[in-house]
């Protein structure tokens, strides 16, 4: 029993050590299987203990701490976690088995993704939102309000009529996969990187002002805490009401019986998530019927009528070749690591981007390192750490940083180490990314004009500004031997007058820090190109979500005569369409 006792304390030791380092630093050690494999050992080990030795045990507390100095509010009801499973047979033993009695009618599961954000608890009254609050320790929360009311996502007054009185919604604040790329390109500046969407969502919502960077969150709604009235008796019932209000669900969400189909849903999001815009870190199953639900009701923990069914995550070491350096559309230079190629989860790869210079030195990589790489959410791969232990002198070399561009090898400008292509579109690197972002679905979406075509006129030198992609003729299109069909069509689409809504033509543009929803948002209060043009740094401070970087990017941008130059050519072949204009 002594030596159990030992064995207790040590692993609870390095449990709380893990979960400093993975709630208040931000920085997990560990995957998140190799620390719930952990909280499984100690569990196994609790269960010779009596149960008051375990009430202070991380098998029996919640921690979702975002930081110590908010307001902190008790929830309704208690928000809890979730029990949690690798494996079908133990999902079968610990979970469908115990309900095997009720299972009488169809449907009694539902299922949905598990998203691998931050837990929110929103509370309105009378149909407005009166306060959002973390997690925190299950029974009371804290106060991020102030930062959750800036999330387009998340309505300020829901919509609809029977809205119940007081109505606690419980949700997911997360963060796409493209987002993710983006701040960590941006948080490098300040020598900070989130290692997955998670952290970065912790990350911004810490943030007290958050302005600059709300628009990079999203929100999902996933069950109700307290209600004064009745809304549904099913659980997929009352999420389809919910979205009746205004609050985004997922589509992604099945009822069912059978342990079978429970497999299937996760088998197949198991080989498919990498094509949700959002990681998932696994499914939840929830039993369906919402009486049944309170019947059954919680341990300490979490609820006993829900269990997650997690994905593995997967680490591979492989050796780094070499390091590239990429100019993008806006001519910021990010290297890109090059190593030997593996395969994870099925899928072959050698390329891992590393965001800007900031990152080789945090890694401290050399070329020749063994290094571990992890597919982030199973689709971006990412250096983990370098293997030291397996670092020798006469194997690695120092990475070069260039000093010009590695596309029209104009000089480097190193701001706080994020380095910049000094041309603009003289570059050919940048002329083509900002084309193809130029012709994107969300900007002007030019028919049959894809990516691939735009890398091909740019690097034939068929086109060098983007009005010479309007003038387009039959003989420089011949030189990609495209095809008669395919040729006319091109022509036909680029020749058209291309009618295009105001935040399309904005996002077109590509102002730097600008995207398509706050495009949106600037084209919602401007209304016009005209007002937009006039824009200027007090204007733009009343629009919602817009920060003071993008604020300044805007107002350099109108500043630049070639700028305007540009819109007033654009408006020859582009039509805009406006929605708000009062007749
Ligand atoms: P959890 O993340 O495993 O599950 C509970 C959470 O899932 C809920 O709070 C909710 O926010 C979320 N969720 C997402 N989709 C949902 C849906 N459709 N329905 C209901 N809930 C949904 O548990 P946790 O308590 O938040 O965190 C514990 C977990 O965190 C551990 O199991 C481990 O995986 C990870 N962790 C990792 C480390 C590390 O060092 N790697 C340290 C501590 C914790």
């Amino acid at each position: 029993m002594i030596k159990i006792n030992k064995l207790i304390h040590k692993l609870r030791e390095k449990i709380n050590i893990y979960n400093y380092k993975y709630y208040i630093l931000n920085k997990p050690a560990i995957t998140d299987q190799q620390y719930d494999l952990l909280l499984l050992k100690l569990e196994k080990l609790e269960r010779y203990i009596p149960l008051e030795k375990k009430q202070k045990s991380p098998t029996q507390n919640i921690n979702d701490s975002l930081l110590k100095n908010y307001k902190q509010i008790t929830h309704k009801t208690p928000m809890l976690s979730l029990q949690n499973t690798f494996n079908s047979k133990f999902l079968y033993k610990q979970f469908i088995c115990l309900y095997k009695k009720y299972i009488n009618y169809k449907n009694f599961f539902c299922c949905e993704l598990k998203f691998d954000g931050v837990a929110i608890n929103l509370l309105y009254i009378n149909g407005y939102l009166i306060h959002g609050l973390t997690r925190g320790n299950g029974y009371i929360g804290e106060d991020i309000t102030h930062n959750i009311s800036l999330i387009n996502d998340i309505p300020k007054k829901l919509k609809g009529n029977n809205i119940p009185q007081t109505l606690e919604v419980r949700g997911e604040i997360f963060m796409t996969k493209k987002n993710f790329y983006y701040i960590n390109q941006n948080f490098l500046m300040q020598k900070k990187n989130f290692c997955n969407t998670r952290s970065a969502v912790v990350g911004l919502l810490r943030m007290h002002n958050m302005n600059d960077y709300s628009n990079l969150l999203n929100f999902f709604c996933y069950g109700i805490g307290f209600t004064n009235k009745n809304i549904a008796c099913y659980h997929t019932k009352l999420l389809r009401q919910c979205k009746t209000y205004g609050l985004p669900i997922s589509r992604n969400i099945i009822s069912c019986t059978k342990l079978q189909e429970i497999i299937q849903f996760y088998d197949f999001f198991k080989i498919n998530r990498h094509k949700l815009s959002y990681d998932i870190d696994g499914i939840v199953i929830k039993i369906n019927d919402l009486s049944l639900q309170k019947k059954i009701g919680y341990n300490s923990r979490a609820p006993k009528w829900a269990i997650a069914y997690k994905f593995h995550s997967q680490e591979k070491n492989t050796i780094l070749k070499q390091i590239f350096f990429q100019t993008g559309r806006t001519g910021i230079i990010t290297p890109i690591a090059y190593f030997k190629s593996i395969k994870i989860s099925g899928v072959e790869i050698s390329y891992a981007t590393l965001y800007n210079i900031n990152e080789i030195y945090r890694l401290d990589l050399k070329i020749g390192d063994i290094i571990t790489i992890q597919r982030c959410g199973n689709v971006i791969p990412k250096i983990i750490h370098v293997v030291k232990s397996k670092r020798t002198k006469q194997h690695t070399n120092e990475v070069v940083i260039p000093q010009f561009c590695p596309s029209c090898n104009a000089k480097i400008i190193n701001n706080n180490n994020l380095l910049y292509c000094s041309a603009s579109f003289s570059c050919k690197a940048q002329f083509q990314e900002y084309l193809k972002h130029f012709i994107s679905r969300n900007a002007i979406n030019i028919k049959y004009v894809g990516q691939k075509l735009i890398s091909h006129l740019v690097e034939k030198n068929i086109i060098s500004n983007v009005m010479d992609l309007f003038t387009l003729n039959e003989k420089q299109l011949s030189l990609l031997n495209l095809g008669k069909i395919t040729t006319q069509k091109i022509l036909l689409s680029l020749y058209a007058k291309h009618k295009v809504y105001l935040h399309n033509f904005l996002f077109a543009l590509g102002i730097k820090n600008m995207g398509i929803v706050t495009s949106k948002n600037i084209a919602d209060y401007f209304i016009t190109l005209e007002n937009f043009l006039k824009a200027d740094k007090d204007n733009l401070l009343k629009i919602n979500g817009l920060g003071l970087k993008t604020i300044s990017h805007i107002c350099n941008f109108l500043k630049k005569t070639e700028n305007i130059k540009y819109i007033n050519l654009l408006r020859q072949k582009i039509d805009i369409i406006y929605l708000n204009i009062m007749k």
